[in-house]
């Protein structure tokens, strides 16, 4: 089914759209499936449950942490993490850059912004994340790569405002791209659109999509 359900994802993708693959939940076995499908770029949710598979694992696997992470769980991830996604803070920064020195190396990161009804603690506005990176702070992280934006839409059925949701992420990341991020040849991510609504993300400029049950099947928590 894992193989099957990717290759269906891929026909009904655009080529220049990424697709990480959501894991968080589910088996080694059904992650090893999808590797020997192709598939390299997995996405979990949770440091611990990320660190664990990525021992157990293929090594050339991209791991991309989508999830909230806590400045004292940066260590853990630091040293093989291919990009974290959820970034929303100038302490996690530079916890961050911190951690990136120490293993001589660089790490690519995403700003999420808070883009959803929803009243979730977690996510920028575009002020907060103009202000993180004008701060004087934001200058020093050498080893931080800020490759773009990542926001979740709401989880509702109306397919215009979800939309909506969209074109906001969208507006944002281009105001960064030409008043903060002009010379920053990496800043080219928009990291939205899940199972139920990669189709709407796509269609409002979409570069990384990150599907989960589409691929694996429903989760149980
Ligand atoms: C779980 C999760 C996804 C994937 O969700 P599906 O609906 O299963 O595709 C995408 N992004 C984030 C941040 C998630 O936590």
């Amino acid at each position: 089914m894992i193989t099957k359900n990717l290759q269906t994802l891929h026909s009904d993708i655009p080529h220049n759209v990424q697709l990480i693959a959501v894991s968080k939940t589910k088996p080694f076995s059904d992650i090893q499936v999808a590797y020997d499908a192709g598939q390299r770029d997995f996405g979990e949710n949770k440091v611990q449950e990320l660190v664990e598979k990525s021992l157990i694992l293929p090594t050339d696997i991209r791991w991309h942490l989508i999830g909230h992470l806590q400045t004292n769980k940066v260590k853990y991830i630091a040293p093989f993490v291919h990009l974290i996604h959820a970034v929303d803070s100038i302490k996690l920064l530079k916890e961050i850059n911190k951690q990136a020195k120490k293993h001589e190396r660089n790490i690519n990161c995403l700003l999420q912004f808070h883009i959803a009804q929803e009243n979730t603690k977690f996510g920028l506005s575009l002020l907060e994340a103009k202000e993180i990176v004008n701060s004087p702070d934001f200058l020093q992280l050498e080893n931080v790569k800020i490759y773009g934006v990542m926001g979740m839409a709401s989880f509702i059925s109306d397919q215009e405002a979800i939309t909506n949701e969209f074109k906001k992420l969208k507006e944002i990341f281009s105001e960064l791209k030409l008043t903060c991020f002009l010379s920053n040849e990496n800043f080219n991510e928009i990291s939205m659109g899940m199972s139920g609504d990669y189709d709407l993300a796509i269609q409002e400029g979409s570069t990384m999509i990150r599907v989960g049950s589409k691929i694996f099947g429903h989760r149980n928590y």
